[in-house]
Formats: C-alpha cells, sequence, structure tokens
C-alpha cells in the first residue's frame, strides 16, 4: 500500500486526484491532503479518503472547522503553512501530489523532496519559478519528479526508454482566442477568456490557456523536467487537445501519447508508474474528428516567446516571469486591468529586472517573487 498526500486537494487536479485514489483502495492510502481555505470540503474529502490529517494554509478557515467538527472523529485539522509543512516532513507518505496552485506550491514541494518523497507535479509554477533549485533537491535526495501535467506525462511515456531525440514538440489547443487577431482581443472579457474549448480547469491556469502563458511556462517545464535545451522545445498548435504531446527521437521516428482529454489518465500514470492500473472511461475514437496541427501565433499571443526568451535567460528571470503572471492574471479575474494587458505588465516587470544571477538559492527566490510581485502591481 501506498501512502500519498495531495497538496491542492479541493481544486481541480485535486478533485481528479480524489477520483483516482478513491478507485484505487488497494493500493494507495492518504495520510494528508492540503488546501487553501474551502475548509468544509477538505474535510468532507478526509473523510471520505479516511485520510489521517487535513491541512488548511488559511489559519481563520482551521480554526472555524476545529469549531465546526469539535468532539466529532474524523481527520486531525492543521492550520497554517508552517504546521502543514511540519506535518508533510514527518510523513510516512512516499509520494506528493503537487497540484496546488501557482508559487504556493514551491515550499511544500521542497519539503516533500527533502524528506524523501516523490513528487507528482502539477504545480508547473513550481519549476518554473525555482526549477533549478527543486531539480538540485530531488537529486541531492534520489527522488524523482514525476510530471502530471498532461503534455509533460505524454513526453514522460513516449521517453520511457530513455533514448535519444531530437525535439520535443509540445501541443497546445490554442485557448478560446486561437485565430483572434491583437485588435480582437483588446475588448475581451473574463467570462470569455474563461471559456476554455477542450479543458475544465482552475481559473488561474484557463487565462494561461487563453494568453498562451501556460504553453510559455510548459516550455520552461519540460527543459526541466528532461533536462533538454530550449531550441530543441517546440509548440505545435492542436485545437482538439487528444494528441498530448510528441517527442521526435534522433532517427526522425516521432511518438505521441493520445487520450481524451481528461486528467484522470496522467494522475495515475504518475502514481501507478512503472506499472499500469486499468481505469474506467470512454475509450479513444479516433473516427470522431479529424486531427489537425498547426503553427503558433506568437505576434499575436506574446507571451509565448517572453516565457521561452525568460527560461533561456535562466537565472531568476523565470521567476519573475512567474510571480509577474500570477499578479497580473488576479488583477484581471478581479477586472482591473485588460486582457492585453497582462502581456504588458509582465513585458514591463522583466524589462525593469536587472539583477539577475544564474547562482540561485532558495532566499533569493523568495526575494525575486516578492519584487516581482509588488512591480506588477505598482504597473497596474
Ligand atoms: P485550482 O484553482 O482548481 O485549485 C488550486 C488548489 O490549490 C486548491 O486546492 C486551492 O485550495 C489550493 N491553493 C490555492 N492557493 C493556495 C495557497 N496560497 N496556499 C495553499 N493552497 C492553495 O487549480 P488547478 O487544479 O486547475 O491547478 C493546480 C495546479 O495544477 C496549477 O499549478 C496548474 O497550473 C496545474 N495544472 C492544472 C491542470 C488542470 O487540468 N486543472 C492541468 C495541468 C496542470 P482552495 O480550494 O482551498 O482555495
Ligand atoms: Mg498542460
Amino acid at each position: 500500500m501506498t501512502q500519498i498526500i495531495i497538496l491542492g486537494a479541493t481544486g481541480s487536479v485535486g478533485e481528479t486526484a480524489y477520483r483516482v485514489i478513491q478507485a484505487q483502495p488497494d493500493r494507495i492510502a492518504v495520510d494528508g491532503l492540503v488546501a487553501h481555505r474551502q475548509a468544509e470540503k477538505l474535510w468532507e474529502m478526509g473523510q471520505r479518503l479516511h485520510a489521517n490529517w487535513i491541512g488548511l494554509t488559511d489559519r481563520e478557515q482551521a480554526a472555524e472547522l476545529r469549531h465546526q467538527h469539535q468532539g466529532q472523529s474524523g481527520p486531525r485539522i492543521i492550520s497554517g503553512m508552517d504546521d502543514i509543512l511540519e506535518a508533510i516532513a514527518i510523513s510516512p507518505a512516499t509520494k506528493v501530489i503537487g497540484a496546488m496552485s501557482g508559487f504556493s506550491g514551491l515550499m511544500p514541494t521542497l519539503t516533500a523532496l527533502e524528506n524523501g518523497k516523490d513528487i507528482l507535479l502539477a504545480n508547473k509554477e513550481t519549476l518554473v519559478a525555482a526549477g533549478d533549485l527543486v531539480q538540485r533537491v530531488a537529486l541531492q535526495r534520489g527522488r524523482k519528479i514525476l510530471p502530471v501535467d498532461s503534455e509533460h506525462s505524454a513526453i514522460f511515456q513516449c521517453l520511457a526508454l530513455n533514448q535519444p531525440f531530437k525535439r520535443i514538440l509540445l501541443t497546445c489547443s490554442g485557448g478560446p482566442f486561437r485565430g483572434r487577431t491583437k485588435e480582437e482581443l483588446k475588448t475581451v472579457t473574463v467570462e470569455d477568456a474563461l471559456r476554455h474549448p477542450n479543458w475544465s480547469m482552475g481559473a488561474k491556469i484557463t487565462i494561461d490557456s487563453a494568453t498562451l502563458m501556460n504553453k510559455g511556462l510548459e516550455i520552461i517545464e519540460a527543459h526541466h523536467l528532461f533536462g533538454v535545451p530550449y531550441e530543441q522545445v517546440e509548440v505545435l498548435i492542436h485545437p482538439q487537445s487528444i494528441v498530448h504531446s510528441l517527442v521526435e527521437f534522433v532517427d526522425g521516428a516521432t511518438m505521441a501519447q493520445l487520450g481524451w482529454p481528461d486528467m484522470a489518465v496522467p494522475v495515475q500514470v504518475a502514481l501507478s508508474w512503472p506499472e499500469r492500473w486499468p481505469l474506467a472511461g470512454p475509450a479513444l475514437d479516433l473516427t470522431q474528428q479529424p486531427l489537425t496541427f498547426d503553427k503558433p501565433d506568437t505576434d499575436t499571443f506574446e507571451a509565448l516567446d517572453l516565457a521561452r526568451q525568460a527560461g533561456i535567460a535562466g537565472g531568476l528571470m523565470p521567476t519573475v516571469l512567474n510571480a509577474a503572471n500570477e499578479v497580473a492574471v488576479g488583477l484581471f479575474l478581479s477586472r482591473s486591468i485588460r486582457f492585453l494587458s497582462i502581456v504588458e505588465i509582465i513585458k514591463d516587470v522583466l524589462g525593469a529586472f536587472t539583477d539577475n544571477t544564474s547562482v540561485v538559492a532558495l532566499e533569493q527566490i523568495l526575494e525575486a517573487d516578492r519584487w516581482a510581485r509588488r512591480q506588477a502591481e505598482d504597473m497596474a
């Protein structure tokens, strides 16, 4: 029986993980579940999965939940990030699903790796903001980082034999605004941007999918996960989201992994690897629609090259990119700025960052993240 922890259990990926785990009661037991503030939902999930503890980073919600369920049997309630990190450190779990959103995933991910646990990572922002550091810790502790992001799961599966390859081709749906001009994007609303054609996901990543920053972040994620230089990572628009990514090997043979757009497969692949377990779901029917591929429009969707350039610059540049993006997306979601301002803010913050360094320690990452957040807020 494998013991696990889910970070971000109440989110979109977290809920998928919950469903996958519920179907595998003989293989997986849950030690802990972590969320930010959805207290009742987390409590219920904890009850159903017989978790030993649940943790809420929001202390007020944790206190309220304790009050509500005083005297009842159920998981122990842990309050605040510091105590959650302690619970992760001493947990008997050997695997941690990283499905928190944004930079908040960094400290729990590092804590899990430092304490001998493998990370099953959906939370790409952690790798974007601190990829070198996270990889270094994983290497030092002999721990694995298994991708849960669907494209990276596809690449991971194609690279199972560790064979030499020429290129990674990351597929990208193009988001809700594929084919639009910049002029047309000036007036799009939050509702328009939240209408993703294929995937149902949390709000932040859905906006990232509309700007194509999601794919930009995934280029950096691929660089870290597979140790691949940026010039060997390409993006291919594939509106049907059936081909989850491809690898072209040195002999020209190209492999892909296909499936319906459903995070249950990448979550379970990461959990079962190198085994495969049965998973209920509709069979893939390739006669349903044509599969088409196209080049991305990098002039309209500038985020793609912005992220690639930040990745190439390295050091703290991707940390700054990530923080500026998180703030700008938040401002757009709260209707404080327009859609196209997201990328403008990121550009301005990156342009103002003149203290880059190639040697990156945790404190520098935290400082660069704080700096970029302040800058982005000031520029809005
Ligand atoms: P959601 O917004 O649906 O869920 C986010 C989860 O993280 C929730 O459990 C939330 O808790 C928790 N959380 C949010 N902020 C904090 C914080 N400050 N501290 C601690 N926990 C926090 O996001 P998704 O599930 O869509 O995405 C999660 C991650 O996975 C992201 O990094 C995303 O890029 C990545 N990903 C998602 C995919 C998807 O299909 N959704 C696909 C590939 C990658 P609460 O509910 O209590 O607020
Ligand atoms: Mg993805």
